[in-house]
């Protein structure tokens, strides 16, 4: 008797490549290339539009956010981003309207995304890129820092500069957080323990700001519904010294935003080169899906653009986190994951990760880069 054929159908994700300026094009087209490979081993299939953000926006609608950019971005599951911003061009467009804050602060607004992930990871193989002695990265440093972005000093009102009588000025910023804005992102965090090795360590200031007392008050209550992890609570200023002493403790680095601003970018250090670091920053849940924003944390790189030197490191495991966060297509994420440590086994470096000392190491493209890893999936 022959045998039935269920006909499953595929789970179709709609995806927004927004390349953008510099070396944004040259790592997204490695990120694409990746993602079909996944696509093609993992049976899911993705419906990629590309469209123009940032400089390439302005040229081709006069707006670094064009209409047609933000309508594609509504009806897309999320978002893969490269990056915007080149300094040279026109240096009298007013400051809403340049990129930087007209297309990536705009849709962080429109899309709502409070969470902020950054995966920081040290491979053994790239120890020579971190500026800590080898002592002390351990088996190599892993860590994710989840940092809460909208709330916080950076939002808090009043924020203002004022005269006094006597006619000094005086600048006012305001930190404040609700529980809600607290418990959600610590949610994230735990959550993401999950996936990891289960141990959320907690910044604060807990001795000398009220925000400090209320946001370790939430987080060890959220603490309760995850008793598979376990939780430790830090002064922002002791783990600021601790990712240098002993960066291997951290797992998951729970932050507020302006810690998580100043820490997260501490953490990039230890990795070497902003090519490698991806980020997710994470809206609201529907269903299964979560909206998510994915980029390299670096910049355009205007000194290496069009030259086929980048590394895609970071916007290849940008993809990956999508799949991972947006898709929950943990198994493809995991897939592409363990094909850029097989790359970086085999010896393949972009000029920002290649040490002449490495006997193992060989130059690479991007493009090469690229295929190397889309080739180990
Ligand atoms: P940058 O991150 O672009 O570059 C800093 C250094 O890191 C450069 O030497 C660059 O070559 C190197 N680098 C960055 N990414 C790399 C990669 N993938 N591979 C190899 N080397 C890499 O920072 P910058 O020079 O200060 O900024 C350039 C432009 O990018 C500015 O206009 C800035 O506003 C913008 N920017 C945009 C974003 C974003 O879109 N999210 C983020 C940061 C900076």
């Amino acid at each position: 008797m022959p045998k039935l054929r269920h006909r499953m159908s595929k789970q179709t994700y709609k995806i927004a490549a927004l390349a953008g300026d510099g070396i944004g094009p040259e790592v997204m087209r490695e990120a694409l290339k990746v993602l079909r490979a996944a696509e093609g081993k993992f049976g899911f299939q993705l419906e990629v539009t590309e469209a123009a953000v940032g400089w390439a926006g302005i040229d081709a609608a006069g707006k670094a956010l064009p209409d047609e950019t933000l309508a594609l971005c509504r009806e897309s599951d999320s978002i893969l981003f490269g990056s915007v911003g080149l300094p040279d061009r026109d240096p009298t467009i007013p400051k809403e309207e340049r990129p930087e804050r007209a297309a990536l602060l705009a849709l962080r607004k429109e899309f709502g995304l409070f969470a902020n992930l950054r995966p920081v990871r040290l491979p053994a193989e790239l120890a020579h890129a971190c500026p800590l002695k080898v002592e002390r990265q351990g088996d190599g440093i892993d860590m994710l820092v989840v940092r809460e972005l909208t709330g916080g000093m950076y939002f808090g009102q009043p924020k203002t500069t004022e005269t006094l009588e006597d006619g000094q000025q005086r600048a006012i910023d305001t930190m404040v957080y609700t529980t809600n804005e607290i418990e959600r992102i610590a949610r994230v965090a735990f959550q993401s323990a999950q996936l990891r090795r289960q141990h959320v360590t907690s910044i604060d200031k807990a001795n000398v700001l009220e925000n400090g007392v209320l946001w370790r008050e939430v987080v060890t209550k959220v603490a309760a519904d995850f008793p598979d992890i376990t939780v430790e609570h830090m002064f922002v200023d002791n783990a600021a010294m601790q990712f240098l002493l002993r960066p291997t403790q951290f797992d998951v680095v729970l932050c507020e935003n302006m810690f998580g601003d100043i820490l997260s970018d501490e953490a990039a250090a230890l990795a070497g080169s902003l090519g490698m670091l991806p980020s997710a920053s994470l809206g609201a849940t529907s269903g299964e899906r979560t909206f998510g924003f994915y980029e390299p944390a670096g910049g355009t790189a205007p000194d290496i653009a069009g030259q086929d030197l980048a590394n895609p490191i970071a916007q290849i495991l940008s993809a990956a986190m999508m799949l991972r966060h947006s898709f929950n297509e943990t198994e493809a994420a995991a897939a592409i994951d363990t094909a850029v440590a097989t790359a970086i086994t085999a010896g393949h470096r972009t000029g920002d990760i290649f040490s002449p000392e490495d006997p193992n190491a060989k130059k690479a493209t991007t493009t090469q880069m690229g295929d190397a890893i889309a080739a180990a999936i």
